[in-house]
């Protein structure tokens, strides 16, 4: 018998849905590779930010972001799980994830140019052989509108804000919580009001909300949605050869 060779996952949701850590974690118990594409628009921004580009996404020049691309490259761990991001080499995951990025991010991602050339990346990535589970914002419905199974991971913003501020150690009434709070808020808005790749749910999509969820029982919801989706192409698989 064959091994199956695994589906293609996009696992879409926004800030702090644990699209990052719940995608890395079901991948690894279901075996198949993994991708953080917010890597990918986090290190484009931190490397516009290190080169004085300018953070308003209508303003910064979309050719200087689009030479950036080349200098960005995921970094595989021994899983096949791209958690990591290098600029020039370097792992800048740490860099990518600071406040300042968090800030500027949503900016850059609007740059049309920028998300057509982080697409194409995207896209051969995916294509590599063996199932992957691919996290973003526009993965089922832009990235791979063809994806074997979709999830879309939702959660309340304060319960996202509160499990970002418990993350980071930020006490949970602090001004530093508040704003944390409000920078989710303007993510959010900006993400899904953008004219280009919109963060939404795409129609054939699964939702699994995750307010009150432990982290286990949201791994256990996506591996469970991947293993009947596997089991359900399988049986279409033999039908057909009938
Ligand atoms: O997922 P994460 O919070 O790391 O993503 C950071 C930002 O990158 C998002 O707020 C969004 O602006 C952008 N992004 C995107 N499309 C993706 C993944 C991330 O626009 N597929």
């Amino acid at each position: 018998m064959t091994t199956p060779p695994g589906l293609t996952v996009a696992l879409d949701g926004p800030g702090s849905s644990g699209k990052s850590s719940v995608g890395a974690a079901a991948a690894l118990e279901v075996g198949y590779r993994f991708c953080d594409t917010g890597l990918l628009y986090r290190a484009a921004t931190w490397l516009a930010l290190e080169r004085h580009v300018q953070p308003d996404g209508d303003r910064a020049d979309p050719d200087v972001l689009v030479a950036l691309v080349p200098e960005i490259a995921l970094v595989v761990d021994a899983y096949g799980r791209l958690s990591h991001v290098s600029v020039d080499g370097v792992d800048v995951t740490g860099d990518v994830h600071s406040p300042r990025v968090d800030e500027a991010v949503s900016a850059f991602s609007r740059v049309p140019e920028l998300r057509a050339a982080l697409l194409e990346r995207q896209r051969a990535l995916a294509a590599e052989p063996g199932g992957i589970i691919m996290a973003g914002r526009d993965i089922g419905t832009v990235v791979l509108p063809a994806a074997d199974l979709k999830i879309y991971l939702g959660a309340s913003v304060e319960e996202r804000a509160r499990r970002r501020t418990e993350e980071r150690g930020i006490a949970p009434d602090s001004q530093e919580a508040r704003r944390v709070l409000a920078q989710l808020r303007r993510r959010d808005d900006l993400d899904s009001t953008r004219d280009v790749a919109p963060l939404r749910a795409a129609d054939d999509a699964i939702h699994i909300v995750t307010d009150g969820n432990r982290f286990e029982d949201t791994v256990s919801a996506v591996t469970s949605a991947i293993r009947i989706a596997e089991a359900s192409r399988s049986v279409g698989a033999a039908e057909s050869r009938r």
